[in-house]
């Protein structure tokens, strides 16, 4: 494409379409992601909204839908200028027309654009913050009805997040000063209650609806190894994972030289990104990246804000990062596509030693007061407690962001080594006892008192309600308090208790009773009694990463994915755009399993739309009716 964009793309023939015949024919989905209609259907009655969905959750599409049913403009604030292109060209490949302003285009283009969106030819502007209050934009919001602005990437108005840009608090100004106010929509993957509130305030919001999908990435598989040699294991890693786009996180520019350095002179296809690099060798080596020329990234945290290339499929961290806020974003940046992808820490009590000294004394200047250092160590910690916990990662990840979760997920390296299942129905009896007890007492109690009956309390409150005197007093002092409260979690779970109201107290179900006489045996997954808060993981660094694989049809061919591969790289090449922004790999997957050689069944295809059908569907269905042959 030329800088001011591609040709126009034919707008499919069609009847007036609804948001779901937008999402068949433009993106190629049969269904909704969560979350995704509830944000659609408010922005078209006209209500703002704050969206809070995971890294790959979908939130692109719940405002490129209603800005194709919307009239006027829709203008997405982003501050990922080097992304804009990709995005854009990702639009018009589905057949939405777009573009983008930011400093990236020449003079030329700028105008071009610019006049372009004058005359209406764009249904959605991408536009870099900066860029709001510069006189000829002044001059085209004056002049355009705009509809809706999505504010993405919210966070970014934050403090308290990780990424501010002071561009950000200018968003509010700039729609306050339109004629007419549109709709406004703020999305982030990232939103503690702190940049919450302070997305709300500061983008000035009007009473939005919040739609929230939780933090949860099913796909994603959490490991950690403590490794006695962190490059051997980094090694081991990259060997089970041959073929696939993974980044390598370090915490330092010079581990990030090293690293890259030794995986090179190995002949990995790989390439590097730290601050301390030229402008010039950061954007191609960045391009490289993205567009599998070398599928292998070494950087520092300076890489991967906003990198939407959705096959990254293992995300390595070499060095553990300061916090689990950055480690689940960073992480996070695997698996957009939804397939199967690997978080891998390589903790190392080294690593605790480097955060705790960057805290204290290096990194940022301005980062000097005592309270905020004792904050960001107070956050080390939590990350260290990540790093060695026996529990469920995914458990720790979720519940530090407030959010319920089970104590087993069977997807992450502690999950699959660390538990076993576990009868247990004479603790069962015990704690469910223990609830009876207090009921013929005519009192309720929540988790806490319980355990604190169970495990022989000395509390003032608990001997003060004379509770030291029930027949379930004490009578599992022997257990680990962690575990017992697993269990009444866990009792809860499987619906033996009930927790009921704002301050749950436990109440015993009618189920319970087969338990209580003995007839009925519990068992839960839990953690292997005695197994060690550390080590063990060198046995599982052959670990491939395989997990969640097993739902996929057994009919996807490997020589047959390659083929195809090989002509979306072609494809890709001709259009000088990234391979996934042609299709993702869970598309290519998808058509491997399905074989589709008429364009009724191309269609069928997750992620292949009217546009697509007719740009790619030709020379798709030729290889795959060569290779059937
Ligand atoms: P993010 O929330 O991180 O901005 P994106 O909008 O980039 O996520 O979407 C991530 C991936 O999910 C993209 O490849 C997109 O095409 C895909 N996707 C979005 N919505 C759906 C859906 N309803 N069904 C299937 N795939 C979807
Ligand atoms: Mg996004």
């Amino acid at each position: 494409m030329n800088e001011s964009g591609p040709a126009h793309p034919a707008a499919p023939e069609s009847p007036v379409l609804d948001k779901a015949g937008i999402l068949k024919q433009y993106f190629g989905y049969t269904l909704f992601r969560p979350g995704q209609e509830e944000v659609i259907d408010a922005l078209l009655k006209g209500r703002d909204v704050l969206s809070i969905m995971p890294t790959g959750g979908g939130k692109s599409l719940c405002y490129q839908i209603p800005a194709l049913l919307l009239p006027g403009l829709t203008l997405v604030v982003s501050p990922l200028i080097s992304l804009m292109k990709d995005q854009v060209e990702a639009l018009w490949s589905s057949g939405i027309s777009a573009a983008f302003l930011n400093s990236a285009l020449s003079r030329p283009a700028y105008a071009d654009t610019m006049s372009r969106a004058l005359r209406g030819e764009y249904t959605i502007l991408y536009i870099a913050p900066e860029r709001l209050f510069s006189d000829s934009f002044r001059q085209l919001s004056a002049a355009l009805p705009i509809s809706l602005v999505v504010v993405d990437e919210a966070h970014c108005v934050s403090q308290w997040g990780h990424d501010f840009r002071t561009s950000y608090l200018d968003i509010a100004g700039f729609i306050g000063g339109l004629a007419v106010r549109p709709v406004v929509a703020a999305f982030t993957a990232t939103a503690t209650p702190k940049v919450k509130e302070d997305i709300l305030r500061l983008l000035k919001l009007a009473e939005p609806l919040a739609v929230s999908t939780g933090f949860n990435r099913p796909n994603l598989y959490f490991e950690v190894q403590k490794p006695r040699d962190k490059y051997l294991a980094l090694l081991e890693c990259l060997r089970a994972r041959k073929d696939k786009s993974g980044i390598i996180y370090c915490a330092t520019r010079n581990t990030v030289e090293d690293v890259h350095r030794r995986l090179a002179d190995r002949d990995f296809p790989v390439t590097r990104y730290h601050a301390g690099l030229s402008d010039r060798e950061r954007h191609e080596n960045q391009d490289d990246f993205i567009y599998d020329r070398k599928p292998i990234m070494v950087a520092t945290n300076a890489f991967g804000m906003g990198i939407d290339k959705s096959n990254v499929s293992y995300v390595i961290h070499y060095n553990m990062t300061k916090n689990i806020e950055s480690y689940y974003q960073e992480a996070g940046r695997a698996g957009r596509d939804g397939e199967a992808a690997d978080c891998i820490l390589l903790y190392s009590p080294q690593d605790v030693r480097i955060n705790q000294f960057l805290i204290t004394r290096g990194g940022d200047d301005e980062i000097r007061d005592p309270a905020i250092i004792a904050h960001n160590e107070k956050l080390l910690k939590q990350m260290t407690f990540y790093a060695t916990t026996s529990d469920c990662f995914r458990s720790r990840l979720l519940s530090y962001f407030g959010e319920a979760a089970p104590a087993f997920c069977g997807n992450c390296s502690n999950c699959t080594t660390e538990f076993e299942e576990t009868v247990f129905t004479l603790e069962a009896q015990k704690i469910l006892s223990c609830v009876y007890r207090l009921g013929e007492r005519g009192i309720r109690y929540g988790k806490s008192m319980v355990a604190e009956i169970l495990r022989g309390g000395k509390s003032e409150k608990l001997r003060g309600a004379g509770l030291d005197t029930l027949s379930t007093y004490g009578i599992m002092a022997d257990t680990d308090p962690h575990r017992l409260r697993l269990m009444i979690d866990e009792l809860v779970r499987q619906q033996y208790l009930k927790a009921e109201g704002e301050y749950p107290v436990l109440l015993l179900a009618e189920k319970s009773r087969s338990v209580l006489r003995g007839e009925t045996a519990v068992t839960m997954m839990l953690p292997k009694s005695g197994a060690p808060e550390s080590g063990g993981a060198a046995e599982r660094t052959g670990r491939q990463g395989l997990l969640l694989k097993s739902g996929e049809p057994s009919r996807i061919d490997d020589a047959l994915l390659a083929r195809l591969k090989e002509v979306r790289t072609m494809l890709a090449k001709e259009a000088s755009v990234p391979a996934y922004v042609i299709f993702s790999d869970a598309t290519l997957r998808d058509m491997c399993a399905r074989r589709p050689v008429t364009a009724a069944q191309f269609l069928e295809v997750s992620g292949i739309g009217e546009i697509k059908l007719k740009r790619y569907g030709e020379l798709f269905m030729e290889a795959i009716r060569s290779f059937v042959r």
